[in-house]
């Protein structure tokens, strides 16, 4: 065996961040949700010194980091990274044969990236280019209508990132105390500020009814939306395909899910128009190409949601229905601390780099001071 594509070690840990959002005076800690402030920074180290990063979200990060070290490392130590079939198929049926997602699902993503970033350092490829190279370039859109800013603040906010060249804005709703019809106002707010040629998208994430849902969506139904992402309680996929039916608002959702299955039902079930696997948190980038090919048979795109750009611009770059990356502001600034070199829109466009794997470096002291003490 190749001794640099062997893995060694795992080391994970958990970290914390503030958030600067543009035209607020005051940071916001993690993700706008207090139960939601730290993320899990993972290294993957080969039997040559290679190393390979994962990350993964805001979901119980320090069972993650448990799972890693105590569960996994021992399963996975002495394999191959480029063997991510035999890998997944190992940690499946020796720590999660009733397909349970959740944590084991966010462990295994970490796991996952890093084992594709050591693969693509080895070879010389980006891992856009291992999954299929369909393009170099990749939209992004960006999440900055958070519920901190009043109507005319989030008008002001989207002129801002339009005048930055984005062509994407998408909006938090469900949040508001003034409920759908508050939601209604904001987004028509939202659209009259940048007019017809923006692509504006909104995302409840998870907290409608179907009733308030199908409220909103018939107050808006001329705002001419791109994709109502997550309207829902659970996903329920029976009831998002009644949503979908009764809306010509095009419905998006997926990002947390943790496995093809839950995915597939989303697909089966024509509960949404575009699929959203997140490379972080479905077990990584094995799992997503599988979600991928799946919707690439019903035709459907597939975007990202759940944010995590710098990761599932790989995705939406390697393969063919790839599609909008979410350049979401908070977990963006994550990124810009943790990495030199982390490419940034220009137009409403990211350029991948050449760089091997991730094609990201990491700024190991931006790693030591947001570490959150076990
Ligand atoms: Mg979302």
């Amino acid at each position: 065996m190749d001794a640099s594509f062997v893995i060694k070690d795992i080391r994970a840990s958990v970290h914390t961040i503030s958030i600067q959002i543009p035209l607020l005076s005051e940071k916001i800690a993690g993700f706008g949700r207090e139960e939601q402030t730290e993320f899990v920074f993972c290294e993957v180290e080969t039997a040559a010194g290679v190393t390979g990063i994962g990350m993964t979200g805001q979901f119980l990060p320090h069972a993650v980091v448990e799972t890693l070290h105590t569960h996994i490392l021992p399963l996975v130590r002495g394999m191959d990274v480029r063997d991510v079939e035999a890998v997944h198929s190992r940690v499946w049926w020796k720590l999660n044969a009733r397909a349970m997602t959740g944590v084991i699902s966010s462990a295994l993503s970490c796991l996952d990236i890093a084992m594709w970033d050591i693969h693509g350092k080895g070879v010389d490829r980006t891992i856009a280019g291992l999954l299929g190279g369909a393009r170099k370039n990749v939209p992004a859109y960006c999440t900055f209508g958070f519920p901190q800013y009043d109507l005319d603040l989030l008008a002001e906010a989207a002129k801002l990132h339009v005048a930055n060249g984005f062509k994407g804005l998408k909006l938090v709703v469900a949040v508001d105390k003034g409920g759908w019809r508050e939601d209604a106002r904001r987004v028509r707010k939202v659209r009259d500020a940048v007019g017809d040629d923006i692509d504006i998208m909104i995302d409840a994430n998870y907290l409608f009814n179907p009733v308030q849902a199908k409220q909103l969506c018939r107050a808006i139904e001329d705002c001419n939306i791109t994709w109502f992402e997550e309207p829902l309680h659970q996903n329920d996929a029976r009831a998002m395909h009644d949503l979908r039916r009764s809306t010509r608002i095009p419905i998006a959702g997926g990002q947390n899910e943790g496995h093809r299955w839950r995915l597939r039902e989303l697909v089966e079930k024509h509960a949404v128009d575009i699929l959203q696997p997140n490379c972080c948190f479905n077990g990584g980038y094995t799992e997503t190409r599988k979600a991928a090919h799946l919707a690439q048979a019903y035709n459907l795109p597939i975007a990202n949601g759940g944010g995590w750009p710098l990761f599932n611009m790989h995705t939406m770059a390697g393969l063919m229905n790839g599609w909008y990356v979410e350049w979401h502001l908070g977990i963006v600034s994550i990124g810009e601390a943790f990495f030199k070199d982390a490419p940034v829109p220009v137009n409403g466009e990211i350029t991948l780099s050449d760089k091997p794997g991730l094609g990201l470096t990491v700024d190991y002291d931006a790693v030591r001071s947001t570490r959150v003490k076990p």
